[in-house]
């Protein structure tokens, strides 16, 4: 049966899942929903005994049917490969009675790229079933960590291009070299002078200059987007929830249908959303635990009902989830509010307006799935440097933000759940913030002898991703000011 996406502001937008992958977004400003969430249909014995892989096809033939199974296949076998620095993809690690779903073996040793290594093939193969000649050509502004996620998954694959805009004073000097170092004749990594916030106004104002659209589209270019709320980001990230609980159950952790909780570290809400629709393809997972940090918008939500972004913007150690608006809520949004457009657009009309919104009592008994936590920085650093003290576990400063929430929850609630724990990042990328908390000295030290440190004390090797930026070089210089970034497309475009 095939399975179509409606738009959470206007139900009777209706396409396929390769024309939600190629657009990203709705022309209503909508997120691309599944008309219905699919179930699994294989047995909890059959996934016991497949690979990350053969899981990766179980899960994703259901919401990608007008994938032929060869092209899905060849999709997951292009992006799950040596890429990662473990056959298991994804393991977990047992530590202090939790699991510890690691989701950073990948490129850029974080979890970004257990989606953005798919997404590049999935949109090559919806290119060519929706018969557009053109060449793909991704478009982002980034404030560190997606701009190289996506450059490493888009590397050199053929018929796209992709370009990264970031704040040239505005990156961690690892970050910086991570994308200046970025390989692919594909690939255009551009600083500008301003801050994220002017590099994000630049891209949208590209996207939306239509003369600069068309002549682009006669020198065989179109434009696509590998924001996270691409549903062909959010797919292949209901994967590794499948993966997880199939292993605890084939490793004699669980029995069968056993109730498990998952901790999801949370800022944008995709990584949890995913979640979310992994248990209602019938997946047993009890509670939904959404853990932030100081910027506690959705701890807040959950409390109370009213999503509100008018409050002060923190900068925290968990970078990756200092966000105000989480994007993804709207799809929960959507599909509290029984799938009615009407009740979505209006509440996200009050968002825009006066940056909140209230969802009514009715919505709110559906969120009962879901338990909302919050971590500070002292709280989010205790919680790596007591894992580390009584197991010699180390954890990055995401993951601890999700560990500590879990630890209030048992506290508050009792529940002794069998528990899985998003781990989103590795520690040796944020290196400083780890060390710091464990109580080494740090000042004096730059980041790859703090990384030599880290690996000396958790046993864990410093990983590729590191090792290579220590001594690559530099492919990139490009810097323009803002109003010089449309000309910078152009200039890498038309040759
Ligand atoms: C992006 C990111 C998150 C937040 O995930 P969302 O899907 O945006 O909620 C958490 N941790 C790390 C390390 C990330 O890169």
């Amino acid at each position: 049966m095939d399975l179509f996406y409606n738009s959470t502001r206007d139900s009777k937008v209706r396409v396929t899942a390769s024309q939600a992958i190629l657009q990203g977004l709705s022309e209503d400003g909508g997120l691309f929903v599944p008309e219905a969430v699919p179930s699994l249909d294989v047995s909890l014995k059959e996934l016991a005994g497949m690979t990350y892989q053969e899981t990766a096809y179980a899960v994703m033939r259901r919401f990608l049917t007008d994938f032929t199974d060869e092209e899905l296949k060849d999709c997951i076998a292009k992006a799950y490969d040596s890429k990662f620095d473990l056959p298991q993809i994804a393991p977990l690690v047992k530590a202090e009675g939790a699991y510890y779903l690691e989701l950073f073996h990948g490129a850029t040793i974080a979890f970004k790229d257990m989606a953005l290594s798919i997404l590049p093939h999935l949109m090559t193969v919806s290119a060519r079933k929706n018969q557009v000649k053109q060449e793909i050509v991704i478009l982002t502004a980034t404030s560190g960590d997606t701009g190289k996620a996506a450059l490493a998954g888009f590397a050199d694959v053929p018929g796209t291009r992709i370009i990264v805009f970031y704040p040239k004073d505005g990156v961690s000097p690892i970050q910086e070299k991570q994308m200046v170092t970025q390989k692919g004749d594909n690939t255009f990594v551009v600083g500008i002078r301003g801050n994220f916030d002017d590099a994000q106004s630049g891209v949208k104002a590209i996207f939306g200059d239509m003369s600069l659209k068309e002549e682009l589209a006669a020198a065989g270019f179109q434009f696509s987007s590998a924001n996270s709320i691409n549903i062909g980001r959010l797919v292949p990230q209901i994967v590794y929830y499948v993966y997880a609980y199939a292993r605890l159950f084939a490793d004699g952790e669980i029995s069968e249908n056993e109730p498990v909780n998952v901790v999801v570290p949370t800022g944008n809400f995709g990584n949890i959303l995913a979640a979310y629709y992994a248990k209602q393809m019938g997946l047993p997972i009890k509670k939904l635990i959404c853990a932030s940090n100081d910027n506690k918008v959705l701890y807040d939500f959950f409390q109370t009902g009213c999503y509100d972004k008018n409050r002060e913007f923190m900068l925290t150690s968990s970078p990756s989830m200092d966000i105000l608006i989480s994007s993804n809520l709207e799809r929960l949004i959507y599909q509290i509010a029984d799938q009615d457009d009407e009740t979505n657009r209006s509440l996200m009309r009050a968002l825009t307006e006066q940056g909140r919104y209230e969802i009514t009592p009715a919505m709110e008994e559906k969120l009962s799935d879901f338990y909302g936590g919050y971590g500070d920085e002292k709280e989010t650093a205790a919680a790596i440097r007591s894992l580390y003290e009584s197991v010699g576990y180390v954890i990055d400063t995401h993951t601890a933000v999700a560990s500590c929430v879990y630890g209030k929850y048992q506290k508050a609630t009792g529940d002794e759940t069998k528990t899985v724990i998003a781990s989103t990042a590795s520690p040796f990328k944020f290196t400083r913030s780890v060390m710091e908390a464990i109580g080494e000295p740090v000042d004096g030290t730059d980041d790859f002898e703090l990384a030599d440190r880290l690996s000396k004390l958790s046993g864990v090797q410093v990983p590729k991703a590191v090792e290579e930026i220590r001594t690559a070089e530099v492919l990139h210089n490009t810097v323009v000011n803002v109003d010089e970034m449309k000309q910078a497309v152009k200039g890498f475009l038309v040759k």
